[in-house]
């Protein structure tokens, strides 16, 4: 019996011998979890002695189970204290390599610039806000009727040729102007009427001054008693305030298919003061928008009486206002969203 427990101890001593050579050898956490499964592990001589207890006679085993028990309490109480201490480094090292050295140059934050466009339509939004209008909105994918026929555009209108026009079927379209807006809002609204509608339009068209995609801002005015010298006033105002006070405005005759009679209002090129340049092609001017007075045909799309009721409509290209403005000559670049290019403004 004694020989047995003795053989145990020996064999209790062997291994603890081996584990304190083996801790000597622990680097990290990792290694000590290691040693830890190796000496207390299912595998390891302590848990199979214990697990095979029965194999000793009766009368000894509860000397076996104690002197088992105080090897493993031993590694138990060595392998905690080596965990604290492994703990606690890697913990410093963390907070180490985590410390802030404020000495450090800082990274910069790229911050992201709002698009041009809507910059403008912004702009040019607080204006008319300024005047008194609204903002109205509507379907980008329209109906030929809200894009074309209460829009005075007759069935042979070049602007309904298919060159032109983005047809999803024979009816429905991307919209090719911001007009149909002015419809919309008319049929669900009384007088007066005093809107800006802002939005994206869709023509077939790609080069340096032509996208396929582009924004228009439209204005109407619809009440009693307007002339076309409110229309000129709201003009002249609009292009003093983006353009500068500076910048003469002039009207020219011209045709569209909604309002009658109608112009093309140009400022005065800033590159040259009038003189002619090659930014206004030798003429002193540049376009900015076209305008006119409603023509009296589209009220009776909307239900109003045009005996009594007057306005005017005028529309604008933002990529080219903003092309003006800022003296951009490539449309191409706005839908890029370069942020190089984006910064600049
Ligand atoms: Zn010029």
């Amino acid at each position: 019996m004694e020989e047995k427990i003795n053989s145990l101890k020996n064999e209790l001593d062997e291994v603890f011998l081996s584990f304190i050579k083996d801790k000597n050898e622990v680097k990290s956490l990792f290694d000590l979890d290691l040693l830890e499964s190796k000496y207390l592990g299912k595998k390891s001589f302590i848990a199979q002695t214990l697990k095979n207890i029965n194999d000793f006679p009766q009368q000894i085993k509860p000397l076996v189970g104690k002197t088992v028990n105080e090897t493993r309490k031993k590694i138990e109480d060595d392998i905690k204290l080596l965990r604290d201490d492994f703990t606690k480094v890697e913990y410093d090292k963390k907070l180490r390599e985590e410390k802030f050295d404020l000495t450090l140059p800082g990274r910069t934050l790229t911050y992201g610039s709002k698009n041009i466009i809507s910059q403008v339509i912004e702009e040019i939004q607080e204006i008319f806000i300024g005047l008194g209008y609204e903002i109205a909105e509507g379907p980008e994918v329209e109906t030929d009727y809200y894009n074309f026929e209460a829009l005075n555009h007759p069935p042979d209108h070049p602007a309904r040729s298919l060159h032109d026009t983005f047809f999803i079927s024979e009816n429905i379209l991307l919209r090719t102007h911001t007009s149909p807006v002015q419809i919309r809002y008319m049929e669900k609204h009384k007088l007066p009427v005093y809107i800006i509608a802002p939005g994206k339009v869709y023509r077939k068209d790609y080069d340096v001054t032509h996208t396929p995609m582009f924004t228009q801002i439209e204005g109407l005015a619809v009440d009693k008693n307007i002339n076309f010298g409110n229309l000129k006033w709201t003009l002249e105002t609009l292009a003093h305030s983006v353009f500068g006070k500076d910048r003469k405005v002039r009207f020219r005759p011209h045709y569209f298919p909604f309002t009658e009679p109608s112009a093309e209002v140009d400022v005065s090129c800033n590159i040259c003061g009038g003189d002619g340049c090659r930014v206004c092609s030798g003429t002193g001017w540049l376009e900015i928008l076209g305008a006119g007075m409603v023509d009296p045909n589209l009220y009776k799309f909307v239900n109003y009486d045009p005996e009594t009721v007057n306005g005017f409509a005028f529309g604008m290209g933002v990529e080219r206002i903003a092309m003006l403005k800022y003296g951009i000559d490539d449309l191409r670049l706005f839908f890029e969203n370069d942020i190089r290019f984006l910064k600049q403004f």
